[in-house]
C-alpha cells in the first residue's frame, strides 16, 4: 500500500482525521518528520466523466502522452503525477501553492494549508463568512491576476479550474489548490482554458464588489507578453 510506502521512505510518520472528502480523491491530514502538519491527498476512484475529461486535458500534453490504452488504476497514478508535476513546476516560480513533498503512485503529500489539522478556509468560504474586507478582497482580487500571469508566464501553466472553490486564505493570503487538471501552454486547449479562469475569477470578485478589469483586457495582455 502507498501509505506503507510513504512511510517507509519517511515522507509520512502518521494519518490523522479526514481533512475532505471527494468523489475522485480524499485529502487527509497527516503528520510527518518533526511532527510537520501534513496534507495527503489520496486519488481513490475516476468516474466515467471524469475520466473523459480528464483524457481531454491529458491528449496533447506532451508531458502525458503515455496515458493511451493505460488501465484505470495506471490512470489515476498518471493523475496524480500530474498534479505533482505541475505542483513542482509552480511552486518553483514563486507561486503559491501547497508545498509539493512526496508522490507514491495514487498518493500525494504535501504542505498542510491551515493550523493543527484545522483547514484554512475556501475564498468562498472566508467570503460568505465576512471575514474580507472589500480591501482584502481587492487585495486578493490583484494577487489572483497576478497569480495567473505568473503561471502562464514563468510556469508555462493554465491552471484550467480556478475559482473561489480552489482558493485558499492563509494567513491573510491566497494559496491556490487542486491543480492536476493544469494543462501546459502549449496544450490545445489552454487558451480556452485561461480565459474560463479569468471569467471565473472576475464574476466572483466583481460580485463581492472589487471594481474589477475587464476580462478581455487581462487575456489579451497576458497573451502578448508571451
Ligand atoms: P473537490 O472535488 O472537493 O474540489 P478535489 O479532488 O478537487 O476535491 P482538492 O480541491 O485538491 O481536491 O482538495 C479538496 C479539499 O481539501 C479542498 O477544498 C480543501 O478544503 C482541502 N485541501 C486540499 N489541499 C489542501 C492542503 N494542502 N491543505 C489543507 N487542506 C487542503
Ligand atoms: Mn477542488
Amino acid at each position: 500500500m502507498s501509505v506503507i510506502e510513504l512511510s517507509s521512505r519517511g515522507c509520512l510518520k502518521s494519518l490523522k482525521g479526514v481533512v475532505s472528502s471527494g468523489k475522485e480523491a480524499r485529502v487527509y491530514w497527516g503528520k510527518g518528520k518533526d511532527n510537520r502538519d501534513l496534507a495527503v491527498k489520496i486519488y481513490l476512484t475516476l468516474t466515467s466523466e471524469f475520466r473523459r475529461s480528464m483524457i481531454k486535458y491529458l491528449a496533447g500534453d506532451p508531458r502525458f502522452d503515455e496515458y493511451r490504452g493505460l488501465s484505470p488504476k495506471k490512470l489515476i497514478y498518471i493523475w496524480a503525477r500530474k498534479e505533482f508535476s505541475n505542483l513542482n513546476r509552480m511552486f518553483s516560480a514563486g507561486i503559491r501553492v501547497p508545498e509539493p513533498l512526496c508522490l507514491e503512485k495514487n498518493v500525494l503529500v504535501m504542505e498542510f494549508i491551515g493550523y493543527d489539522g484545522k483547514r484554512a478556509p475556501l475564498l468562498k468560504e472566508a467570503y460568505e463568512m465576512g471575514e474580507l474586507s472589500i480591501d482584502d478582497l481587492e487585495k486578493i482580487y490583484w494577487w489572483v491576476i497576478e497569480a495567473i500571469r505568473k503561471m502562464v508566464k514563468d510556469a508555462g501553466l493554465v491552471h484550467g479550474d480556478l475559482s473561489e472553490y480552489n482558493i485558499m486564505i492563509f494567513e491573510e493570503s491566497p494559496v491556490i489548490i487542486d491543480v492536476s487538471q493544469a494543462v501546459s501552454i502549449d496544450h490545445p486547449n489552454s487558451r480556452e482554458f485561461l480565459k474560463q479562469d479569468i471569467y471565473n475569477i472576475t464574476r466572483f470578485f466583481s460580485k463581492a464588489g472589487v471594481d474589477v478589469e475587464e476580462p478581455s483586457t487581462i487575456l489579451s495582455d497576458l497573451l502578448e507578453i508571451n
